[in-house]
Formats: C-alpha cells, sequence, structure tokens
C-alpha cells in the first residue's frame, strides 16, 4: 500500500536491485540523511511543503462544445473518454491519429502524468509505449511496482504535438480541465509527473524541474490532497541517461 507520506527507504532488495540495473544504476545511491527531502526524517527544520491550492471547478467542459452541444456529463471516467476523443479545442486535433486519454486502474494508488502522445502513442491509442514505455516499466519495477498494479497513466495533453515537439502553453491550458477532471475521478493516493511540462500544466508557474524535484508539493483539488512527486520523462532519461541516478532518487520518494 502506498504511504501518504513520501518516506526514503534504506534498503533495496534483489529483485529492485536487477531492475536498477536494467535502468543502467549500479549502485543504489540512496539519500544521506543530511540530504533527505523528507522533513520528518532530518534533524533540519522542518520546512512547510509547497501548498498549492488548486481548486477549480470541475470542469463541464467549455472547451469541448460536443460535449455541451449534446448535453454530456464528465462524471464518469467513461464518460469523459467518450468527450475527450471527440474534442477539437486545440488546433493538435488536426494532427492526431488517435486521441490518447490514458490506461490503467481506475482505482490506482499511482496515476502517473506524462508530457504528451508520441507518434508510436498516437498510432497505437495508448500511453508510455515503445522504448519510453519500457524504460517507465522499469523505472516502476526499480521500486516494486508495475503498471499493471494500482497505476493509472496519462499525459498532460491527450493529443500529439506533430513532430514529437514540445506542447505549446495554450495547448496545455486547453487540456488542463481534462487531467484536472481524470484526477478528480480516479483519487489517486500519489501523483508522479514527467516532466517539466506535465508539472506547469498541472501545478502552473514556471519552476525548473530542478527546483520541482526538491519541492515537496501537495495538489489540492475538491477536497483531494495528493502528494506528488516530480521528475524526468523517459523520453529524456533515453537521451540523457546520466540522469538516472537523480530519478532513482525521487522514486524512492513514492516508497
Ligand atoms: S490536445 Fe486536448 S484540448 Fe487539444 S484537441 Fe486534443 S484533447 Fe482537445
Amino acid at each position: 500500500m502506498m504511504a501518504a507520506n513520501l518516506n526514503t527507504k534504506s534498503t533495496v532488495s534483489a529483485l529492485q536491485m536487477a531492475w536498477l540495473r536494467e535502468l543502467g544504476i549500479e549502485k543504489p545511491w540512496l539519500p544521506e540523511p543530511t540530504q533527505t527531502k523528507n522533513p520528518a526524517a532530518s534533524d533540519a527544520p522542518v520546512q512547510r511543503p509547497t501548498e498549492l491550492n488548486l481548486s477549480r471547478p470541475l470542469v463541464k467542459s467549455p472547451v469541448v462544445t460536443t460535449a455541451q452541444s449534446s448535453g454530456g456529463s464528465l462524471d464518469t471516467m467513461a464518460a469523459l473518454g467518450e468527450v475527450v476523443t471527440q474534442c477539437q479545442a486545440c488546433g493538435l486535433c488536426q494532427e492526431r491519429e488517435q486521441v490518447v486519454v490514458g490506461a490503467g486502474d481506475l482505482q490506482p494508488e499511482l496515476m502517473i502524468i506524462g508530457e504528451a502522445p508520441a507518434d508510436h502513442e498516437d498510432r497505437q491509442g495508448k500511453p508510455f509505449v515503445g522504448k519510453p514505455g519500457q524504460l517507465l516499466d522499469n523505472m516502476l519495477r526499480a521500486i516494486g511496482r508495475d503498471r499493471a498494479s494500482r497505476v493509472y497513466l496519462t499525459n498532460a495533453i491527450k493529443c500529439r504535438p506533430s513532430g514529437n515537439r514540445s506542447p505549446r502553453p495554450e495547448e496545455l491550458a486547453a487540456c488542463r480541465p481534462f487531467l484536472v477532471q481524470q484526477i478528480a475521478l480516479l483519487r489517486p493516493k500519489a501523483l508522479l509527473l514527467l516532466g517539466r511540462f506535465a508539472a506547469h500544466s498541472l501545478l502552473g508557474g514556471e519552476d525548473s524541474l530542478q527546483a520541482l524535484r526538491d519541492k515537496a508539493i501537495i495538489y489540492r483539488s475538491e477536497g483531494l490532497e495528493i502528494p506528488v512527486v516530480v521528475t524526468y520523462n523517459p523520453s529524456y532519461l533515453l537521451r540523457r541517461p546520466e540522469e538516472k541516478a537523480s530519478v532513482w532518487f525521487d522514486l524512492q520518494r513514492l516508497l
């Protein structure tokens, strides 16, 4: 069962070690006690978590004219999925092959949010496939989890930007209500945000990924208080494998 607090464990099982080697990490660098990101485990003065009150009205889809005109409701994941697949709220609808709504357990302990579908995800209509998906699987196994067990996967925006370019602010803003509604319906116990655009879309602001990784963040909306961990996107890690150890640090906070 995933703890709501973000404690760091100090041991690594043989199975986790095997997956760490697959990640390219030979030594499970664990935070020194003085370097821990968990204030409760440190002698250092307690630092208040960043409290983000992101309370906004549940979307009745101001961005999706088809849902409004048909009287569509977004109070179930199935209904939300239908609306998202018809969405034309931003220009990405003209470039997509398929909308990638999300996939996984509908009562998740962990909800993982990436940035945007890439080409192979656009073709398959599923999040986190191909090499980035394989690396994500290895990341999850390194903390004793897998995508089939109480995990839901999605992206900040649901349609592929052509040429795998970065999503634009207006595209992130147009799609954000869907993400907020997914969280409200799924009520995960923890959120893992992969990459700067995923973090900015949900949390707002323009903090660097490094700054976000160092913060204790609570997502607050609609009565929910969900701990958030921000780390690198698997696609970035494929280009910068030397950052895998940093991700290992970050994922410890989900244990
Ligand atoms: S990216 Fe989001 S807002 Fe834009 S068309 Fe796709 S579903 Fe709609």
